[in-house]
């Protein structure tokens, strides 16, 4: 299969819809400001081969995709009960920062992809790497992507300045002792985390692993994580990785896939590849419109899916 006449064909058909419906993130001021056209593509195959269209090249804010990351540097180095005791592994069936569940059930984030989640995973990173626990995801990203991966600065300090309802989680899990360290240092790491600045191909490269059975996507002779462990990770993706459209995405384009509000989508058919677009313009659940609609093309004309 001809991949990038496939995304050419994609970015072509679409560019005329980029921008036309949806919403840009406004809750978050740095991300008010990109523009609503863009439109990017890329995938890289299990082999190496890659592919990219439109903007597929352009750095953009990962936002909530780099939760799959942090997730995944905690698999690598802790032991599952220390990870799972404090996080579920359940849809949640509401908004990605909702408070309201996580009193009902004591602080526990229902799964690692929620807002919620995202801290308790971050709380968990802070023990590993303490002061350096930044330093070392961007070290991380850049190992994974094969080349150096950053954090957008004016981004992360937006967020901080404007997160109050990640403080308010963040506080909430601490009154219920299922935050092991000062709230401040932890959402350091979540606004940073949110504030990677990549793109398209940068994570279609970094997810490798995921369509590798763990396999480091550079073949630098090492496992990101285990074969079981990815396979679990990519089951998180189809159940929790779209906010509260989850299921949604399992009936439209049927492949695991991680969102975030800065317009970008990851995508793994595994064993073959993993892809990620982007078009800043959302829906009403937080995914980018013409992202979701890309990936229904996508798994549409090459036939590609878990089902
Ligand atoms: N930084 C965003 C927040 O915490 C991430 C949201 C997202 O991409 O889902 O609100």
């Amino acid at each position: 299969m001809n991949f990038q006449t496939v995304l050419d064909d994609i970015a072509e058909a679409l560019a005329p819809e980029a921008g036309r419906e949806g919403e840009v993130a406004r809750y978050i001021p740095a991300l008010a400001r990109v523009d609503a056209r863009r439109f990017g593509i890329a995938l890289r195959t299990r082999e190496g081969e890659e592919a990219a269209a439109g903007d597929g090249r352009t750095p953009f804010s990962i936002q909530s995709i780099s939760k799959l990351f942090t997730l995944t540097l905690a698999m690598r180095h802790l032991p599952e009960a220390a990870l799972w005791e404090r996080i579920g592994r359940e849809p949640s069936g509401n908004p990605f920062n909702s408070l309201v569940q996580l009193e009902s059930e004591h602080g526990k984030p229902r799964n690692p992809f929620i807002n919620a989640g995202a801290i308790a995973v971050a709380d968990r990173i802070v023990s590993l790497y303490g002061g350096d626990a930044k330093g070392s995801l961007a070290g991380f990203m850049s190992h994974l992507a094969g080349e150096p991966v950053d954090f957008d600065r004016e981004v992360a300090a937006s967020e901080a300045s404007t997160g109050f309802r990640n403080v308010a989680l963040a506080n909430f899990m601490k009154s219920f002792g299922k935050l092991d360290h000062d709230v401040g240092a932890v959402l350091d790491l979540y606004f940073h985390q949110c504030a990677l600045s990549m793109s398209c191909l940068q994570l279609a490269r970094a997810a490798g692993y995921l369509c590798r059975d763990g396999v480091h996507p550079f073949d630098v002779g090492e496992n990101v994580v285990t074969e079981r462990q990815a396979r679990r990770i990519n089951a998180l993706m189809l159940t929790c990785g779209t906010y509260d459209a989850a299921g949604d995405f399992a009936f439209r384009i049927g492949l695991p896939c991680k969102s975030g509000v800065g317009g970008g989508i990851v995508a793994v058919v595994p064993d073959r590849l993993t892809l990620a677009v982007w078009s800043p313009a959302l829906d009403a659940t937080g995914n980018s419109l013409l992202g979701m609609k890309a990936l229904e093309m996508f798994a549409a004309r090459t036939g590609l899916s878990v089902f």
